[in-house]
């Protein structure tokens, strides 16, 4: 199949780049979304995606590049004739306005009946069937964030932009509300764009997460992808514990690539094809590690590691090996709770190729 069958994306950026000032927010991004999606955008604070969530809603205009949605360029159409809305992590709320004259205040334009019909279903969409009449300050943080969403879905836009929506709740109705989010997300198959600075809340949402670095989008992709072959150091660290190792790429062996490091060579994968005698970085997760007392069998196998365990601490649902390495560095593994191993203890640490990934040092 060519690119001309494959099915056109819902929303475009090509090359997008916002400059404030000496400063560059965003910097040559280009993503395409599809409908239906859940798009995370993830990474730290300042790092530029509240700025790109305020091009697509057109608060701001591009430096340069552009903005489709649905083949039709967006730059030069003001905010409240784009076919997105915005969710703002405030809420932002009338105080002195009902639930349902909150939700009806975007359905301006349509007729009474209609508009009564429509906050009717948006209610039953978000599980508020019964509270149209009271006002918000009545309400929970979790159920103010559902007449929030329901306000922003309103006008039925095809984009919906959430900068961090469920920043305000605290961390039990926050697990909950992201299922609700998601549910609600499928049924009506809005596409939707979140930002948060949480990974964990990142893999709980999204179809797919881009993670930015410096006004930079570095890597795109479902959860396990991001996780499992990181494409840099950043975004390894960003999703969780990794182990870095230093090393210089050498042989490719099949689909594999030999690493040498201070350890020794280390079979691992590696996205693309970078050149021998590059410097790179291993990427080891420490849960995708064997550690066993170090014998005879193990020592000087491929992929096996000698150290010594210098911490073992329980953690209640993994024990994690702090291992001392003859160079110095520690190297972190974490076992099932039960295999746990006596600080002290010389210890051979193990894995398959498929579990280190080369990325760039
Ligand atoms: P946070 O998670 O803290 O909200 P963010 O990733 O959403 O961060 P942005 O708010 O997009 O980051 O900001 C990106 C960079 O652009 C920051 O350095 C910020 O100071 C800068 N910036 C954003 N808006 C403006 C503006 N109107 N004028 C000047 N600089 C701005």
């Amino acid at each position: 199949m060519t690119a001309r069958h494959a099915v056109a994306p819902l929303l475009a950026l090509d090359r997008v780049t916002k400059r404030f000032g000496a400063h560059d927010a965003v910097v040559d991004l280009s993503l395409d979304m599809r409908s239906g999606e859940i798009l995370c955008l993830l990474g730290p604070s300042g790092c530029g995606k509240s700025t790109l969530l305020r091009l697509i809603a057109g608060f701001e205009t591009p430096t340069g590049g552009t903005i489709r949605l649905d083949g039709l360029d967006l730059t030069g159409l003001p905010p409240h004739r784009r076919p997105v809305n915005m969710m703002f992590q405030a809420y932002a709320l009338f105080p002195h306005l009902t639930v349902t004259q909150n939700i009806a205040y975007g359905l301006k334009g349509l007729g009474r009946p209609a508009a009564a019909a429509r906050v009717e279903d948006l209610l039953r969409l978000v599980h508020l069937e019964g509270f149209g009449d009271r006002r918000p300050e009545t309400l929970s943080g979790g159920q103010r964030q559902r007449v929030a969403l329901a306000r922003a879905l309103a006008r039925e836009p095809k984009v919906l932009l959430l900068d961090e929506p469920l920043g305000a709740l605290d961390r039990g109705l926050r697990e909950q509300t992201q299922g609700e989010l998601r549910a609600i997300q499928r049924r009506l198959g809005t596409a939707f764009i979140i930002v948060t600075h949480d990974p964990s809340e990142a893999m709980a949402l999204a179809d797919r997460i881009g993670v930015m670095d410096r006004g930079r989008l570095v890597q795109i992709g479902p959860a396990e992808t991001l996780y499992e072959r990181p494409a840099t150091r950043f975004v390894a660290g960003l999703l969780g514990d990794v182990n870095l190792i230093p090393g210089t790429v050498g042989q490719a062996e099949g689909a594999r690539v030999r690493v040498d490091t201070v350890f020794g060579p280390i079979l691992a994968v590696a996205e693309g094809a970078p050149g021998a005698g590059t410097a790179a970085m291993l990427a080891l997760r420490p849960e995708r590690m064997a550690v066993s007392p170090l014998g005879p069998a193990v020592a000087g196998e491929r992929n096996t590691l000698a150290g010594t365990v210098e911490a073992s601490i329980y953690l209640g649902d993994r024990i994690r090996l702090d291992i001392r390495m003859a160079d110095g560095s520690t190297i972190r593994a974490n076992l099932p709770v039960g295999a746990g191993i006596e600080s002290g203890t010389p210890v051979g640490l193990s894995f398959a190729p498929e579990a280190a990934t080369v990325v760039a040092a």
